[in-house]
């Protein structure tokens, strides 16, 4: 424990889930819980619960889950006591002395410390490129059309080529900073000949996070190095694949939807011409975690992507990711042009927000794709083509989006709508299904099968604690027969020995017994999943079985287990005497 117990419970005791979980959720009441959709996980139809009486959050989609502060770690990516501290302050608590594990402490320490010494290099680029040595870096930045204003907004710097006593190494050694400490860094080269500067010769974009704090640099080389762009390494604090350029500026714009774009110089240009919900993913292909940062600050996405081969196959990439994550996607047409960049200097910020308005719904982007690839001029392949078109439209489910499209989609590229309407009919009628991806069958091993007894066995364990936890008299019908060893893991039996304790008082409360296991996020995860097990389709006096059924499968599988490893005679003698007591064990009413 970092802090004493006592601070940590009140922490949680005064952030109530319901009010912090709402500031980045929106929910919806159903019984004593509410649901949305989950920010951790791609998802449709809503399976994120949050449970008021239970204080505790839960996925039946991801099954991640825990109290109010495994919420605000797995949200921002938090240590445990950074997320006791933003909480703390939340309710406007004082934060005592840390009293942290040196383990906890250093870790902690160490994201500080890189936390320091990107803000320093971000200066110490700054200052290169405000001086002769970064004359070139400031030159071509202007001559990409970058204000001063702009410059400064960003933070943009350069690397120079230095020589080793004037390096960005030794201005951080004298600043106090360890080797270990630079070397986590990611923005130095260790070999066998020393230590060099990772960037030289390149202009700098320090990346920030969601709140404002340098986390990483890009840099783009100068004249015709390779690679034309670098980024840093990933470090604790650098996370490439939850990481989007320019969202610490565009998550406060308030426009109902982000322009997506490839690089840092669109999302610059684009926010110096007064685009300032434009971001982009970094050096790293677009992906599904990317799509969940988006979502928690719009539901409409704008592909602004390069007009040449490379940015529409980009484009046709991302857009399966954004429509799993339910985001509506358009795709901005910036032809005759590139890029947003050279678009804006030569027909401007107004040609540009038309274009905004008219761009294309991704599904027409796609028919559009496909009828670039056709060549229409030949009737064989124009059928093909129509039949595909077709084939895609197939794929809406919902009878009156799909004859939306279609009339779109017809519209567009002149089809006769009569004969795709026929053709659509047709495939309908011959049973057609959007094809589904097929997994390979197979049968299952014997150590598939032990896996899946062990799920059950597991399963039933879950199922008890939860309907113990929600129901607590009910633990006075099962006090002589199970007791913590009964269950098979090890965390298991550790939370079953609290619950238990619990119940015995007469209340449980999951929220303050997750507490007790902080720190790592994934067995958080499982603990939630104890306090969130339920039996599906059992009522009245199926209930009662079902109970039985439960605790039997619990104890069974607890002694087998026992039995395994049982050598003395008191243990086997032990284990006899509990299976006739089981075998004797009835359940009338869970009343
Ligand atoms: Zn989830």
């Amino acid at each position: 424990m970092r802090w004493n117990e006592d601070f940590i419970e009140e922490v949680r005791v005064r952030n109530d889930i319901l009010d912090v979980v709402s500031g980045y959720v929106r929910l919806k009441r159903n019984g004593g819980s509410y649901f949305g959709l989950c920010p951790f996980h791609n998802e449709k139809t809503p399976s994120f619960s949050v449970t008021p009486s239970k204080q505790m959050f839960y996925c039946f989609g991801c099954h991640r889950g825990g109290n109010v502060i495994n919420f605000v770690m797995e949200y921002e990516n938090y240590t445990f006591s950074e997320a006791v501290a933003h909480l703390a302050e939340r309710v406007g608590m004082q934060v005592p002395e840390n009293e942290s594990t040196s383990a906890e402490r250093a870790a902690d320490y160490l994201k500080q410390r890189l936390l320091e010494i990107y803000k320093k290099t971000g200066q110490f680029y700054y200052r290169a490129l405000h001086s002769p040595v970064g004359k070139k870096g400031y030159e071509y930045l202007r001559g990409r059309g970058l204000s001063d204003e702009t410059i400064n907004r960003f933070g943009l710097g350069f690397a120079p080529f230095l020589p080793k006593e004037q390096s960005l190494y030794a201005y951080l050694k004298k600043e106090g900073y360890t080797d270990e400490e630079l070397k986590s860094s990611s923005l130095f080269k260790y070999n066998e000949k020393g230590v060099m500067d990772f960037f030289w010769n390149r202009v700098m974009f320090p990346i920030m996070n969601e709140r404002n704090k340098v986390i990483a640099f890009g840099g783009r080389v100068m004249g015709d190095g390779e690679p034309k762009y670098l980024n840093s390494q990933e470090t604790v604090v650098f996370e490439k694949s939850r990481t989007l350029y320019g969202l610490h500026e565009a998550r406060r714009a308030r426009e109902g939807y982000l322009l997506l774009c490839e690089g840092y110089m669109d999302v610059i240009s684009l926010h110096q011409a007064g685009f300032n919900n434009s971001v982009a993913a970094l050096g790293t292909a677009f992906n599904e975690r990317h799509c969940m940062i988006l979502r928690r600050y719009t539901n409409e996405v704008i592909l602004t992507f390069d007009s040449d081969g490379a940015g529409q196959d980009a484009a046709k990439r991302a857009i399966p990711f954004l429509k799993d994550a339910g985001i509506l996607i358009r795709v901005l047409d910036m032809k005759p042009y590139k890029d947003p960049d050279e678009f804006i200097k030569n027909l401007g910020a107004d040609a540009f927000r038309e274009r905004i308005k008219k761009a294309k719904n991704s599904f027409l982007f796609e028919i559009d794709m496909m009828r670039k690839a056709a060549d229409l001029s030949d009737p064989a392949k124009k059928t093909q083509f129509e039949k595909s078109v077709a084939t895609k439209l197939m794929e809406f489910s919902d009878e009156l989006e799909r004859n939306n499209y279609t009339e779109a989609v017809c519209r567009e590229f002149s089809i006769d709508i009569g004969s795709m309407k026929r053709t659509i009919a047709s495939m309908a009628a011959q049973g057609y299904k959007v094809p589904e991806q097929t997994k390979p069958v197979s049968h299952p091993s014997r150590s598939q099968r032990e896996e899946e007894a062990r799920e059950k066995a597991l399963n039933a364990q879950k199922v008890l604690l939860t309907w113990i936890s929600e129901k607590p008299s009910l633990y006075a019908k099962i006090e002589d027969l199970i007791t913590a060893e009964d269950f098979t893991d090890p965390i298991y039996a550790k939370v079953a020995a609290e619950v238990f304790t619990q119940a015995k008082n007469g209340e449980v409360q999951p929220a303050q017994i997750m507490s007790r296991f902080t720190g790592e996020t994934e067995n958080a995860n499982r603990i939630a999943e104890l306090f969130n097990t339920k039996l599906e389709h059992a009522e009245g006096s199926d209930l009662v079985r079902a109970f039985e059924e439960v605790v039997r499968r619990v104890k069974e599988d607890g002694l087998n287990n026992l039995a395994k490893t049982a050598t003395s005679v008191s243990v086997i003698q032990s284990i006899m005497k509990q299976r006739s007591r089981l075998a004797k064990w009835k359940c009338d009413t869970l009343e």
